[in-house]
C-alpha cells in the first residue's frame, strides 16, 4: 500500500458513499485494491498481536478496571489472530476477483440507448435518428425549416 493506493481507496470509498456506477476497469481495479488493503490490513493486525503479547516483557502493566492485564492482553491477542484469519481469507476473495474481473471484457451493447445523430436526443432500437424527420434531414444535408 503506498499514497497513491489510499488516494485511490478514497476516491472508491466516496464512489460507493455516492452510490456512483463504476465501470469495469474500475471494479478490476477496486478488487486488486481491496486485495492489497486487506494483505496489508493482516499483516498489521499479526504485527499488532505480537506486540501486545510482548508488552508484558517490557512494562509493568495494569487495568484501570483492576482486572488482570495479562488477561485483558490475551484477549486482544486472541481478537487479533481471528481478525488476521478473516483478513487473509478477505485477501483470498479479493485477488481472486480481481483474476476474475481482468477476464471481462466490454462492448457497447446495440440496445442501449443512445443519441440521434442529428440532435442530440435520445433514439430509441438502437436507431441513429429521433426521428424520420432527423433521418430526412441527414440524407438530404437540409434543415428543417423549425430547427
Ligand atoms: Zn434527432
Amino acid at each position: 500500500m503506498d499514497a497513491e493506493d489510499l488516494t485511490k481507496f478514497g476516491e472508491l470509498l466516496q464512489a460507493a458513499h455516492e452510490r456512483r456506477a463504476l465501470e469495469v476497469s474500475e471494479l478490476y481495479d477496486a478488487c486488486g485494491l481491496l486485495a492489497k488493503l486487506t494483505r496489508a490490513a493482516a499483516a498489521l493486525a499479526g504485527h499488532m498481536r505480537a506486540e501486545t503479547l510482548a508488552l508484558p516483557g517490557r512494562y509493568i502493566l495494569r487495568d484501570d478496571t483492576g482486572d488482570d492485564p495479562g488477561a485483558r492482553l490475551a484477549e486482544v491477542g486472541q481478537r487479533m489472530e481471528w481478525a488476521t484469519d478473516l483478513l487473509q481469507k478477505a485477501e483470498v476473495h479479493g485477488r481472486r476477483s480481481h483474476a476474475a474481473m481482468g477476464h471481462i471484457g466490454v462492448e457497447v451493447n446495440p440496445r442501449a440507448p443512445k443519441e440521434c445523430i442529428v440532435c442530440s436526443e435520445p433514439t430509441t432500437g438502437g436507431s441513429d435518428y429521433c426521428s424520420d424527420r432527423c433521418r430526412i434531414a441527414d440524407a438530404t444535408g437540409e434543415q428543417p425549416p423549425d430547427w
